[in-house]
């Protein structure tokens, strides 16, 4: 029986790499690492499937340091990437591992780089190569590079080069190294472009499988926050301001919008700034490293610019415009939670992109919880504590205010003024752009959506309030039957009455309703029948629906019996001769 792995030394990596690996507090290897580690070692071929925050960096780069022979100045190893920042964060991982190796030489390659500086790191022969396709292919046509006597070559991200169109690349590129050699290639996922890939180029290669939602999925805390009440610019501010993190990143679909979020963020007070591929490769580079080092908190970020990022610092990942398709939507939320770390993800979902959430969720097996956004109430309650600590911080740095209370004796503007109502002003100012008193958030009637269905054996209009996605969701959907009353309504549709003048009427009459506290409601052509929760029956609401009009016409609102009662005979058939009518609300 196989012994279990519970550390570097037991996979066999050398003593360099586990004096390193202790340094940095590796204590245990991650899944990936126990699977394909002794095959890399061993000297196997090995396909990988693991997303970003799995550990894959790690499992690929120890073997290949346990491999090198630094007195023999040939390039050993070749690492290839698909984005710059992807290169320049596995050749700093590369280094880092590799600190106790004297004699070890590791160059990064990538285009937007001046060549001068790669030739002159080129020419004093690097052990190990890690290069974006673009850049590399130029140093093997002017002949910088030789790749002659490579030992192990590592295609990191196989899905993202086909998707960025880099698969010829990579031919090309294996056309210059050695037939005999090692191949490890690992990809997010294995369509059958990358399987064709693995047939040819690679020899009997161990297949490892890394499921995303065993590791990435289980250290995030997902919601989605579908877009309705106030536009998607307020909802990220409001979320932003609520929400308690380190750092943050957005997720846009364009580069523009990088650069007019970022913009917006900053007018606002926040410490934001936009990542996206059009940015000079040093503005990028700084723009990281200030991310990282805590001097930026909000990055704004295209999925190319941010692919591969590793910060440990991000706590909170927005997608702010909803990902292309699952793959990218599991790789944006990967850049926090990383390696047992928790975090968090929101994702902003339009009506119309319903269905890609459902995609989301069937890929990770999970049902992602809808948040509501943060109210005006919220925010400002935020605000204000916020405000509080600053305050309460500031007296415990200095509690001697003397001067400063002298000074407020020489503010004098034209009107006099009460101490009470000078501090309003000043904390009035010193809030800026952040008040601390708002009007209250308009009621959002369309909160509630009505789906319409008809049901034409009965012909009855019949519409059921849903969740805004339409499908029954297991933390949203209504109460059950017997929890709900149905009551009658002496209008209907000859009345010119519409499914949202009841609604409207709902809204109206009872404080605080929320959709999953009304039932079924039903149009005939001289009455209507509505289901409300048990819990809404009180005398005083009954009373307030009872004198309410639709259309100039009283409801006389009565008590018909409970839900579950709907099949009872007698209860249908005072309704079921009613007429058909056709009506297209969708909401209200
Ligand atoms: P990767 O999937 O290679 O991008 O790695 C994700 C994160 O996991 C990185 O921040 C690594 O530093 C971290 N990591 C990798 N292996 C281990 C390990 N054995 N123990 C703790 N953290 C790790």
């Amino acid at each position: 029986m196989l012994k279990p792995v519970d550390s570097f030394v037991d996979l066999g990596l050398n003593r360099h790499i586990v004096h390193v690996l202790h340094d940095i507090g590796y204590k245990k290897p991650l899944p990936i690492q126990v699977q394909c580690i002794p095959y890399l070692l061993a000297g196997y071929d090995v396909l990988g499937m693991a997303h970003t925050g799995s550990g894959k960096t790690a499992a690929f780069i120890l073997p290949l340091l346990h491999h090198i022979d630094c007195n023999n100045s040939f390039s050993q190893g070749l690492i290839i990437t698909p984005t710059r920042e992807l290169a320049i964060q596995i050749g700093k991982v590369c280094s880092n591992f590799s600190r106790y190796m004297k004699k070890i030489n590791v160059v990064t390659v990538y285009g937007g780089q001046s060549y001068s500086i790669q030739l002159s790191a080129l020419n004093k022969g690097p052990h190990i190569i890690v290069s974006t396709p673009g850049r590399l292919i130029d140093h093997l046509n002017r002949g910088t590079v030789d790749l002659s006597k490579l030992k192990t070559l590592v295609i990191d991200e196989a899905d993202e080069m086909l998707r960025m169109g880099f698969i010829d690349d990579i031919e090309r590129i294996i056309k210059h190294v050695p037939i005999k050699r090692q191949t490890a290639l690992f990809s997010a996922t294995l369509p059958m472009d990358i399987r064709h890939i693995s047939y040819r180029f690679m020899h009997n290669p161990k297949e490892v499988y890394i499921r995303s939602n065993t590791n990435i999925c289980a250290d995030i805390r997902q919601n989605y926050w579908l877009v309705h009440g106030i536009d998607k610019r307020e909802a990220l501010m409001r979320f932003l301001e609520t929400e308690d993190f380190d750092a943050a990143i957005v997720f846009v679909r364009t580069k523009y919008a990088t650069l007019e979020i970022s913009e917006m963020l900053e007018k606002f007070g926040h410490n934001s700034a936009a990542l996206n591929g059009d940015m000079d490769q040093t503005v990028r580079y700084q723009t990281l490293d200030r991310l990282r080092h805590g001097r930026l908190d909000i990055l704004i970020a295209t999925d190319v610019a941010a692919r591969g990022l590793d910060v440990h610092r991000i706590s909170l990942v927005i997608n702010y415009d909803i990902p292309i398709n699952s793959d990218a939507y599991i790789h944006r939320i990967g850049r926090t939670g990383r390696a047992g770390r928790i975090g968090k993800s929101l994702l902003f979902v339009e009506r119309r992109e319903h269905r890609f959430l459902r995609n989301i969720e069937r890929k990770i097996n999970l049902n992602i919880p809808e948040v509501r956004y943060p109210t005006v109430k919220t925010l400002l309650a935020c605000r204000l504590i916020k405000f509080t600590n600053k305050v309460e911080q500031q007296l415990n740095i200095d509690n001697n205010l003397d001067a400063y209370r002298s000074l407020l004796l020489q503010i004098k503007p034209k009107k006099d003024l009460t101490i009470e109502n000078l501090a309003a002003v000043l904390l009035k100012i010193a809030q800026g752009k952040r008040p601390l008193v708002l009007p209250p958030d308009p009621i959002t009637k369309n909160k509630l959506v009505c789906k319409m269905r008809i049901n034409n054996n009965n012909h009855q209009n019949y519409y059921r309030v849903s969740n805004n996605r339409g499908i029954k969701n297991r933390t949203l959907s209504r109460m059950s039957d017997d929890n709900m009353n149905v009551y009658h309504i002496s209008v209907g549709h000859n009345d010119g009455i519409k499914i949202r003048h009841i609604i409207r009427v709902l809204l109206n009459k009872i404080d605080n309703i929320c959709y999953d506290k009304i039932g079924d409601i039903r149009l005939f052509s001289s009455h209507a029948t509505i289901e409300l929760a048990k819990g809404l029956y009180s005398s005083k609401i009954l009373d307030r629906l009872s004198r309410a009009c639709i259309l100039n016409k009283p409801i006389n609102i009565k008590l018909l019996g409970n839900v579950s009662s709907r099949n009872d005979m007698r209860y249908h058939g005072m309704f079921s001769k009613n007429t058909h009518v056709s009506d297209e609300i969708t909401s209200c």
